[in-house]
């Protein structure tokens, strides 16, 4: 068992509050992304989690042990910040065995663990090439051979693939995935990349300024967000977000926007007046004729099998998904019509989902 537990978890530094009263639970063989911008707390947490960082209070439990107080080198897990820094001078199997050298373990045991790892990583057949002259790819698999032959229980990556280019970094996100798959360790990844959570993750935490705004699935993250601000991070372009000023009556199921009474999702409860968005994908966007409502064409990015079109409304601007050999001209006026029941509504004041 090598679930982790994290319970009210905070950390200021002085007066600065980098996590801010935190909980969450990995579990067993899950794959957690912690996904938000610079300084939102990612690596705050993480290093706490791997206990190299003091929480200011809240608890940590791995496998169901209290290990809040424990050093670092007492928790069985692996912290991974960089995949690829080898030692140039060593061997592939000196690379892979490092760890395990440094831990006392005996000669017969290294030998057969750093080979059973070499055949997991399909790299049995260079064990014994120095690394300085490997491919990009194989280097990358020798540095993850590293951090799994010890066979924790809980791996942390902090952006592990971080200084890649962009080619290599898809090709690791594939085969970190799949390792996974393979060996089944419990696993917080931190990254910036929403691309790359949702690739890999099981469960996602979005942070915002050391909060966790919200802790789902990739799909559910996608398709409800809590926030606008989970919307507008998640999402290549967005969200979008079209607004209208409301005083609302519990069961109002529809949004005037300029000329238009769009269907929204039906209110459980009255709603103050004040401004509301209306969220919706740009793939749940299309053209329709008779839609009153209208917008105009303003500029489109083509994408190859598909564009994306961008259209001003009374409500703001729409980028729209459509297939790529959808014709229309710049400057048309065109009518929108959104997939009713993928639509998300929002409180623009606190930027929460109105439930
Ligand atoms: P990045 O990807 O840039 O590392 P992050 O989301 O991982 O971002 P953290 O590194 O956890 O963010 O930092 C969160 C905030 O806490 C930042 O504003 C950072 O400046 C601050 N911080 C982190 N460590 C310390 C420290 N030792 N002393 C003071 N402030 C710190």
């Amino acid at each position: 068992m090598a679930e982790i537990r994290v319970d009210h978890l905070h950390k200021a530094f002085s007066e600065f509050v980098a996590v801010r009263d935190s909980s969450f639970t990995v579990e067993d063989g899950e794959f957690l992304a912690l996904l938000g911008p610079s300084g939102c707390g990612k690596t705050t947490t993480l290093r706490m989690i791997a206990g190299l960082e003091l929480p200011t209070s809240g608890t940590i439990h791995l496998g169901g042990e209290d290990v809040t107080f424990r050093r670092a080198s007492e928790r069985d897990i692996a912290f991974v910040f960089q995949l690829f820094a080898l030692y140039p001078h060593m061997n592939v199997r000196k690379n892979i065995a490092f760890p395990l050298l440094s831990q006392g373990v005996p000669r017969s045991e290294i030998k057969r663990r750093v080979e059973e790892t070499a055949k997991l990583l399909q790299i049995d057949h260079i064990l014994d090439k120095s690394v300085s002259g490997l491919a990009g790819g194989d280097r990358q698999r020798v540095a993850l051979g590293r951090a799994i032959v010890r066979r924790p229980k809980c791996f942390l990556m902090d952006e592990p693939l971080g200084t890649l280019d962009a080619e290599f970094r898809d090709v690791m996100v594939r085969e970190l995935r799949e390792l996974h798959n393979r060996i089944g360790a419990t696993t917080v990844y931190v990254t910036h990349d929403q691309i790359e959570a949702m690739a890999m993750a099981d469960k996602i935490a979005v942070m915002n300024h050391g909060v966790i705004e919200q802790f789902d699935t990739p799909q559910e993250i996608y398709n409800r967000p809590a926030s606008m601000y989970v919307a507008d991070f998640i999402g290549s372009p967005p969200m979008n977000f079209i607004r209208f000023n409301a005083g609302l009556a519990k069961g109002a199921s529809s949004a005037r926007i300029g000329e238009a009474d769009v269907t929204m999702p039906e209110l459980r409860a009255d709603v103050m007046p004040g401004e509301l968005a209306l969220g919706v994908r740009p793939e749940h966007v299309r053209f329709s004729d008779a839609s009153p409502l209208r917008g105009a064409i303003y500029g489109s990015e083509y994408l190859g099998t598909t564009q994306i079109v961008i259209i001003k409304t009374a409500g703001g601007t729409v980028r729209a998904r459509l297939p790529a050999e959808q014709s229309y001209r710049i400057g048309d006026t065109v009518g929108l019509v959104f997939a009713s029941e993928r639509l998300s509504l929002f409180e623009c004041g606190s930027g929460s989902v109105v439930p």
